[in-house]
């Protein structure tokens, strides 16, 4: 947690770091690394909040910190009394390892650094906490004076350091290296850790590396976060050894937790989760060709490197212009309908979709707009529960813009005018406040996520308007899309669908109001 708020754009408050710590807890994760008890006011304030209020049931904390200041005792150092009353049962060590750092940054001789190393570590366990060591710049280090490099882990592992980590700290490595310097750094007898940045795009392959050279502690971020370009990604690391390796590194059954932990923390830190993350992210196990989705159909193991379940996801089939007939009848199976049954029906829908595709709609993300055609054409008419008469955007001004929509509901005629900060927003008021009369489940409804793209349609076409609209009721959200030749045509047509497929999954029979 530690290393991963250090990510560009992440500031997580106190809260948010009780949350994240309890969704880790969840994970299953042996350590939390919590922060810097004594560097700043809201680290100390996590670790006094942890100790009264942070329940944790396979994980244990850990503050970070470093060795004593040079010259000076550890006992009399105030950051070595921050780590010491911080609670946390561990604490991880950050030392020197590589002999330019110690000259240069810590402005001390090489046998002072060694004796900070000593000191510290033999302090805090004279105190009672179990010490890792974070040996900063290691690989580097090892590099440029391998002798010192060994000494600063065997000095750790002699104070009694339960793990000395090698650190990737620039993220410079590639795996071959890892492994060798792993390999040989075991000759010193001491227990040791990875922790890995992901700078040449090796970071969860130098995990990998250093765990089948023999390291047994391995350190990650969940969602990949940290500066630059990130540490090791918790979960690829961790569903990689369970799965890949062999290896029992969660309790029994938390990995199928994995997806729905990595998307609650994107919630908590708004950063919104990769689709392309491994495992967990939404396209993992995405299948777009058609060639491929008749196979599928025989047998999902055929394209896919795992059960998606192991980790909590979902095989998802994305209903594009390479779609086939076997696809359509796949993502309908995947929707609860029977598509198959009725070839020619089969053919219509493969045939509407390639079409309402050649027009700029895509469905590969809105599947709740797919959703509402399938029913269409399964149940004979489109579901509707509401009937528009007009609507237009009325005026636009300084002081925001207003829209009305005229429809026709249960016997009823509806005129609203609704305001808002666009012509969008106000046509979503309006819409929302008409309907919101005879259906009260449209208060829960809101749009969370708006995304517009102009189509060149090409050569003797005009360009059209694609908008695609996420709605969210507070529990699940759906993704709706509209085409128009501009952007206000576009977004109602998509809004229209979204409080439509809402209804419907609300389970509101159509024409109750
Ligand atoms: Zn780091």
């Amino acid at each position: 947690m530690r290393d991963g708020a250090q990510q560009e754009g992440l500031n997580l408050s106190v809260q948010d770091k009780l949350h994240v710590a309890r969704h880790l807890d969840d994970l299953g994760v042996g350590f939390i690394e919590g922060g810097w008890p004594g560097s700043n006011p809201k680290d100390t304030e996590f670790f006094a909040l942890a100790a009264k209020e942070l329940e944790l049931r396979t994980a244990t904390l850990a503050a970070f910190g470093a060795t004593r200041r040079a010259g000076l005792r550890a006992a009399d150092d105030p950051l070595v009394a921050a780590l010491r009353e911080s609670g946390a049962p561990v604490v991880t060590l950050v030392a020197k390892s590589h002999d330019r750092h110690v000259e240069l940054a810590l402005r001390t001789t090489l046998e002072e650094n060694l004796a900070m190393v000593r000191d510290t570590v033999e302090h805090l366990r004279a105190e009672g906490q179990r010490v890792f060591v974070d040996c900063e710049h290691f690989f580097d280090g090892y590099v440029a004076n391998r002798a010192y490099a060994l000494e600063v882990v065997r000095t750790a592992a002699e104070a009694g350091a339960d793990v000395v980590v090698l650190c990737d700290t620039n993220g410079g490595m590639l795996p071959h290296q890892v492994e060798e310097v792993v390999a040989d750094t075991l000759s010193v007898g001491a227990r040791l850790g990875i922790h890995a940045h992901n700078d040449t795009g090796c970071a969860v392959a130098n995990s990998m590396a250093a765990v089948r050279a023999g390291a047994t502690h391995l350190q990650g971020c969940l969602n990949g976060y940290g500066e630059r370009t990130g540490n090791a990604d918790l979960v690829t690391s961790v569903a990689n050894l369970e799965l890949k390796l062999g290896m029992q590194v969660l309790p029994e059954g938390a990995l199928a937790e994995a997806t729905r932990i990595a998307h609650a923390v994107s919630e908590i830190t708004n950063y919104p989760p990769s689709a392309r993350q491994p495992y967990t992210g939404v396209s993992s196990f995405a299948h777009k060709a058609g060639l491929h989705a008749s196979a599928i159909r025989v047998d999902p193991d055929l394209y896919q490197h795992i059960d998606p379940a192991l980790v909590g996801n979902d095989m998802r089939l994305l209903v594009s212009e390479m779609a086939g007939r076997a696809t359509i009848e796949l993502k309908g199976r995947e929707l609860g309908y029977d598509v198959g049954d009725d070839a020619e029906r089969l053919g219509r829908i493969t045939e509407r979709v390639k079409a309402m595709e050649q027009q700029g709609y895509t469905f590969e993300a809105a599947d709740a707009s797919f959703e509402l055609l399938l029913a269409e054409e399964m149940e004979g008419a489109r579901p509707s529960y509401f009937d528009v008469e007009s609507w237009r955007v009325l005026a636009e001004s300084s002081r925001g813009t207003e829209a009305t929509v005229k429809l026709r509901a249960a016997g009823q005629r509806l005129a609203v005018i609704g305001e808002g900060n666009g012509p969008v927003n106000a046509l979503d008021h309006a819409l929302r406040q008409a309907i919101e009369q005879l259906y009260p489940d449209v208060a829960r409804f809101h749009l969370i996520d708006f995304r517009v793209r102009i189509l060149d349609q090409g050569h003797g076409t005009d360009a059209v308007t694609r908008v695609l609209i996420e709605t969210s009721d507070g529990k699940d959200a759906w993704v709706t899309v509209g085409v128009g030749p501009n952007m206000i045509e576009a977004s109602w047509e998509a809004l229209v669908d979204a409080l439509t497929y809402g209804l419907r999954r609300h389970g509101v029979p159509v024409g109750t109001a």
